[in-house]
């Protein structure tokens, strides 16, 4: 049967309402996407020829909050993906226990095939087609695969301009001078290495010692790799689209991210004494202490999970791992942090930007990062305590704690009318 990750989302939440001693009734609505948008996106490209694209916006929940989630600009990005990125997004949220429910955009593009401008114009128009259920106490959008802080510059200036006044807090992820909050454009991969670092520390791991291995060296996975490099770990293997590299004696992180900061420069032309060209698959596959999957769905699976070297994993990405693959991890002895809660540390410091934003401050880096790590402290530290007392896997702990927030606030709600 061909991979649906909304498959994923609702067996995951079926594990949990069955620990949790839930009725049907208490938790159907969650099986479902509040709201799903389609549009169709014509862009004039720089030749004069028009190209349509399909765009979606999913609002998975808004029982806790407006919905908030990442758009997505990837050639393989479909309805059933959007919608279990903006599932993953309402649990992701109740996990951190910020005021919002979950939401997530894609459109159809290989982004790297555009000019600037033609990227430009399709972040525009594709814009002004989900402006009707956007906004600041609606659904705010962010960054995800494929886009970065100038596509958020440019769907906080067309909102603006459409609303007649500048409304920064409709997108986060936005450069600074925008209103983007300090520590935004690294707090997904900050939050990464936070979750690794407590990990490590639980089970008795010196983070001096450990190896790591990061598949998908983007915005998550370059900073999870600089930041982990910088607290003394030692980066062995790391990939991207063009395939991976190695070296056994740790890898110059800080000189592969540089590289990498050009647009359209990729992994295949980054050279450096000492390493060895690997694939992808071997970079999930090499034996290391802490693997970290931080580039898209489903690339842990039944097919290679009997394969995985590694201790930890801890996902980068948004639903890296499948349902079947974690049975298998489980019963190999990995631990592994989950998604909804490894990569959370991007929406933690959206909502304090949002916050900034509706209140017109400016908090400095250091308060950001105080503030994230203390936020993930706490989230890590309740996932933990109640897996370990529930003797459940750390994504069914986190579950437990996601799905219960979420249906209180649906039972106290009430359904309307
Ligand atoms: P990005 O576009 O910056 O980076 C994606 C990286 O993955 C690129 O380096 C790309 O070359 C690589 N890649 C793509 N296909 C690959 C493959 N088959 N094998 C190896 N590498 C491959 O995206 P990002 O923002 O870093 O997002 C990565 C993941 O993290 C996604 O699952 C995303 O949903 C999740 N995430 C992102 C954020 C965020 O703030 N950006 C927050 C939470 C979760």
């Amino acid at each position: 049967m061909a991979y649906n990750p909304y498959d994923n989302v609702l067996a995951t939440v079926e594990k949990a309402a069955k620990i949790l001693g839930y009725t049907p009734e208490e938790y159907e609505a969650v099986k479902y996407p509040e709201r799903e948008l389609s549009v169709s996106v014509p862009v004039r490209m720089d030749d004069g020829s028009v190209r349509v694209f399909q765009g979606y916006r999913v609002q998975h929940s808004t029982v806790r909050g407006p919905a908030k989630g990442g758009i997505r600009y990837h050639q393989n990005v479909n309805k059933d993906e959007v919608k279990a990125l903006a599932a993953w997004m309402t649990f992701k949220c109740a996990v951190a226990d910020i005021p919002y429910g979950g939401g997530k955009g894609g459109v159809v593009v290989d982004p790297t095939k555009l000019s600037v401008a033609e990227l430009q114009r399709l972040t525009r128009r594709f814009t002004a087609m989900i402006a009707p259920i956007i906004g600041p106490d609606r659904d705010i959008p962010a960054p995800d695969v494929g886009t970065n802080a100038d596509v958020m510059g440019w769907i906080m200036d067309t909102y603006s301009m459409l609303n007649g006044h500048s409304t920064p807090a409709v997108v986060t992820g936005k450069p600074i001078q925008l209103g983007g909050s300090q520590g935004r454009g690294e707090a997904t991969g900050r939050g990464v290495m936070l979750n690794a670092l407590y990990i490590c520390e639980k089970m008795g791991v010196d983070i001096h010692n450990a190896t790591i291995a990061v598949q998908g060296m983007g915005n998550v996975g370059s900073v999870s790799a600089r930041l982990l490099y910088e607290e003394g770990a030692k980066v062995v293997a790391v990939s991207d689209v063009s395939g991976g590299i190695y070296k056994a004696e740790g890898l110059d992180i800080p000189a592969i991210c540089q590289y990498l900061s050009t647009r359209g420069n990729l992994l295949s032309g980054y050279t450096e004494d000492g390493i060895t060209r690997i694939s992808n698959e071997e970079v999930l596959e090499s034996d290391v202490t802490v693997l970290i999957p931080a580039a898209l769905e489903n690339q842990i699976n039944e097919q290679n999970a009997d394969r995985i070297r590694a201790k930890i994993i801890v996902e980068g990405a948004n639903g890296p791992t499948t349902i079947e693959a974690d049975d298998i991890l489980d019963k190999k002895g990995i631990v592994l942090v989950p998604d909804i809660l490894a990569n959370s540390g991007g929406v933690v410091v959206s909502y304090f930007e949002w916050v900034q934003n509706l209140q017109a401050l400016e908090w400095e880096e250091k308060e950001v990062n105080e503030k994230l790590r203390r936020n993930m402290d706490k989230a890590f530290n309740s996932v933990y305590d109640i897996a370990k007392q529930k003797g459940v896997t750390l994504r069914t702990g986190a579950y437990l704690i996601a799905l219960k927030r979420v249906v209180e606030s649906m039972h106290f709600r009430g359904i309307w009318p």
